[in-house]
């Protein structure tokens, strides 16, 4: 059994922390593979050793004073190293690093320092072999990840490695520059490093005890979801449910890894599960609700527009034309309604309207702004009758208008627009009607 282990800032934020990794990567042997990130944030007011870095570094690079953001930087590492009783200096790192700096290395570079000490720290502190990833983990010229390179390179070596720490969240380019992945990108390495040595299971450690049913800013307390699978993760993480990096999906799930979200903190609860399929019956009819407000919908009428052929293409040539991506596009005999992101919309919103008027010549264009989309998902509702009528039911009785709905073909979720205002208020609604009186 092998697995790959990736702990998160917070999980690694002091020596207090440290050792409770300590505890779990020991208390079982199959956790042979450690991808620590960058110390994070010991109480809501600190800082990220991460943020730290970048703003050391912008300082030096630009001839500003650095040096007691860097004793900053330092003093972290020093208070980790002290409190775990290690035989460790670091002095000839932070000389390299000052000067790298001084040389204006990149921000990348700096960034990275973050998770490359605390993964020789971690090293020293478990008694694994340190493993550099600038040494297994590649990027291209253009600074995208190279997958084939990295898998055959990471893969041969640690075939012959028993156990080992590989620092997260940076690789580097054929000529030996330094690139990081974007923010929160340790947990891409731990499932690159999964794929690699085909683990049976990447667990990835953090400080929530797995995903939520519901955001906790709007449900008190919400329930944590017990085996999820790939494709209702992506739909919930696009609709804005955050705890692991999009892109950590994609390597293992190839592979049939599965991940397991689990708590530093509270080592014993089981976390979520995130499978590619599962006969595991989920809890509730729902597996997760997320929404995102913002939103705004050019509602196109035209007589006739039904036997009108390319009508839809013509139209979405002209948001494509000015980069904005559509969300959905539910449409009726002779309308078509485009949800596209306001913030993306709102620069060229006279110049899309002229287009369309140009490209298909409708009888009229109108906009609405100010909506919220919420995602209902679940693998359950295919098999479940009334999921559909059981939440508009359940909006109806808060009083919120329905402006939008969309059934995904998979059956696994249900897009309903609605009023920014209400945003809260249905996901409440739809929290009780399915969690609270199915529990
Ligand atoms: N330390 C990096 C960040 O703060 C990467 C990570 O934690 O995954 O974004």
């Amino acid at each position: 059994m092998k697995k790959v282990v990736k702990f998160g800032g917070s999980s690694l934020a002091s020596a207090r922390q440290f050792k409770k990794v300590g505890d779990i990567i020991r208390s079982d042997k199959a956790r042979r593979f450690v991808v620590p990130s960058a110390p994070g944030k010991r109480s809501d007011k600190d800082e990220k050793a991460t943020d730290l870095l970048y703003q050391c570094y912008d300082a030096a690079a630009e001839g500003r004073s650095y040096k007691k953001i860097l004793e900053k930087i330092q003093e972290r590492y020093m208070e980790i190293i002290d409190g775990l009783d290690l035989n460790l200096n670091l002095d000839h790192e932070f000389a390299a690093i000052e000067e790298n700096f001084l040389n204006k290395a990149g921000r990348d570079y700096a960034a990275s320092r973050g998770e490359y000490l605390n993964g020789i720290i971690m090293a020293e502190y478990l008694g694994y072999e340190f493993i550099d990833a600038a040494e297994v983990i590649f990027f291209n010229e253009d600074g995208t990840f190279e997958t084939e390179a990295t898998n055959k390179e990471l893969g041969e070596r640690l075939a012959h490695v028993d156990k080992a720490v590989i620092p997260g969240f940076y690789g580097a380019k054929h000529d030996g520059t330094i690139k990081t992945f974007s923010r929160g990108g340790s947990d891409v390495t731990g499932s690159i490093v999964a794929k690699a040595i085909h683990a049976d299971m990447y667990e990835n450690w953090t400080d929530v005890s797995g995903f939520l049913v519901a955001d906790p800013r709007i449900i008190k307390n919400p329930e944590v979801i017990e085996t999820i699978t790939y494709r209702e993760l992506r739909e919930l993480a696009y609709m804005g449910a955050s705890v692991l990096h999009e892109d950590a999906i994609f390597p293992v799930r190839k592979e049939g890894i599965p991940i397991n979200i689990r708590n530093t903190n509270k080592p014993d609860d089981k976390g979520t599960l995130i499978v590619e399929s599962t006969c595991r019956k989920p809890n509730y009819t729902i597996t997760g609700i997320a929404g995102k407000r913002g939103f705004c919908s050019i509602n196109i009428e035209k007589a006739m527009m039904n036997a009108e052929v390319g009508f839809g293409r013509k139209v979405l040539e002209v948001f494509e034309k000015y980069g904005i991506s559509f969300e959905h596009i539910p449409s009726g005999i002779d309308t078509m309604t485009v949800f596209v992101h306001q913030s993306e919309f709102e620069e060229f919103e006279q110049s899309v309207i002229a287009g369309i008027h140009r490209a298909v010549e409708p009888d009229f264009v109108e906009l609405e702004s100010d909506l919220a989309l919420i995602a209902v998902v679940g693998r359950g509702m295919k098999a479940t009758r009334g999921t559909a009528g059981r939440i508009f039911s359940a909006l109806a009785h808060s009083r919120v208008n329905v402006k939008m709905i969309d059934q995904g073909s998979s059956e696994l979720n249900i897009i309903i627009g609605v009023k920014n205002a209400d945003f809260e208020t249905a996901i409440k609604a739809i929290y009780d009607i399915f969690i609270m009186t199915e529990a």
